[in-house]
């Protein structure tokens, strides 16, 4: 089947489709419309079958082993890490540490670096715009270490206000965190520039990807940040792998967090000497089926090409904006100048679980809540939002079925 959006862009829609299964599923008797996409992505077949092929196939625990398959399976994690570290542009594969995900990344440096080099009276700055995950960890550390936590606030369009971030900077600031792309409001931040400020008065900054990794090229060498953390759940990758990017010489000055297996070079009951970069910072066992996995992730948003992606997302942007304004007592919250594709909205009259309610009972999947992000509903003083987000494999006949059902909605509660 064409579909109308196969002429718009370049890349042929309906096989991107085809490649994921779950879009065939049938939801309250309609075919599944997913717009939850920055809460997940959907798995590609490849990627599905990269992780039952490695089951079938590999399936041994990793670096301890010497046999067949234990060297099969370390050379396949190994290969991810390599993958990965060409996706980010980081320099070597050892400032790649697989994590969690994205807020195992940021409690990690929270714990670590954290508690290491921050003491009384420091400051760590981090925005309006956060997720919890970007929040708490460092209230946390404030808690325990007498640190001062500083927010940089926000116009209503929902962008940082650069003036404000660069007036709270001085030698008392010692880390920056902030997220690359709001989950809540899409806004793309200026992180290049976030990061050169912070850098100037000697502050270590970590970045939150967690959005931006499927959408924006990432090179962390151009950025010059001191960590960089995200999700490959995010990514059309399994869940349960993160990424923490830190600069060589930080994660070495940096104590180890998990203490276990593999973190070790040497135990005795006196004193233990722990390993090299990566695995320093690698305890246990780690999700090793979805770390391979994750490499055909990768492998398949590169193939597609990030810009290819990012042109035909940023086109269902506009195309769900101007049909999503037309209807009347809608307003989408997170109008940034540079934003990607995801919609905050509400209704007059009309609350966003009751509109999340019933758009599912036509078979469309949105976000409704505070999407982890409660200061930033209490800056806008909303409790929540109806949030539709998307990626590749969404059309504009998806669209036009959302404002078709919000239309219902209006018509039943409004
Ligand atoms: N930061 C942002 C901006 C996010 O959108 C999310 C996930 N919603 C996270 C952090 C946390 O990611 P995870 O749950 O994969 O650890």
């Amino acid at each position: 089947m064409l579909l109308e959006t196969d002429t718009i862009s370049q890349l042929d829609i309906a096989q991107i489709r085809s490649d994921f299964p779950i879009l065939n599923e049938v939801v309250n008797g309609k075919q599944l419309v997913y717009f939850d996409n920055a809460a997940t992505t959907q798995k590609p077949r490849q990627v599905l079958d990269a992780l039952a092929g490695y089951y079938e196939h590999t399936n041994a625990n990793i670096h301890r082993g010497i046999h067949h398959l234990a060297e099969k399976a370390t050379a396949e994690f190994e290969a991810s890490r390599r993958r990965i570290q060409k996706f980010m542009n980081a320099r070597l594969p050892e400032e790649v540490i697989f994590t969690y995900g994205t807020t195992d990344g940021i409690n990690l440096v929270a714990q670590t670096y954290g508690r290491a080099f921050l003491k009384e009276g420091d400051e760590i700055i981090i925005s309006t715009m956060e997720h919890h995950s970007n929040i708490v960890p460092w209230q946390m550390l404030c808690e325990e270490k007498g640190c001062v936590l500083r927010i940089i606030p926000i116009n209503d369009a929902g962008e940082l206000l650069m003036d404000e971030y660069e007036k709270m900077l001085s030698e008392k600031t010692k880390f920056v965190s902030v997220v690359h792309v709001s989950n809540a409001l899409g806004t793309i931040n200026p992180v290049a520039q976030i990061i050169e400020k912070a850098h100037a008065v000697g502050a270590k900054v970590l970045i939150d990807g967690a959005q931006a990794s499927s959408h924006i090229d990432i090179d962390v060498q151009a950025l010059d940040c001191d960590f960089y953390a995200f999700s490959l759940h995010k990514l059309y990758g399994p869940t349960g792998v993160g990424v923490l990017y830190g600069k060589e010489e930080v994660l070495n000055a940096m104590p180890p967090w998990r203490g276990g297996g593999e973190m070790i070079k040497e135990v005795t009951f006196e004193k233990t000497t722990f390993n090299e970069l990566p695995y320093k910072f690698e305890a246990g066992t780690p999700n090793i089926a979805d770390v391979v996995a994750s490499k055909t992730a990768v492998e398949y948003l590169e193939k597609l090409g990030k810009e290819a992606v990012a042109d035909y997302e940023n086109y269902l942007l506009e195309y769900a904006t101007d049909a999503l304004s037309s209807i009347e007592g809608l307003r989408i919250v997170g109008t940034a100048a540079e934003k990607i594709s995801v919609i905050s909205f509400f209704m007059d009259g009309i609350h966003h679980q009751d509109i999340g309610v019933l758009l599912d009972q036509q078979g469309i999947a949105i976000r409704t809540g505070h999407h982890c992000t409660q200061p930033l509903m209490q800056r806008f003083g909303i409790p929540g939002t109806s949030r539709a987000s998307f990626a590749v494999y969404n059309t504009t006949e998806e669209i036009d079925r959302l404002v078709s059902g919000l239309l219902k909605v209006k018509k039943m509660l409004g």
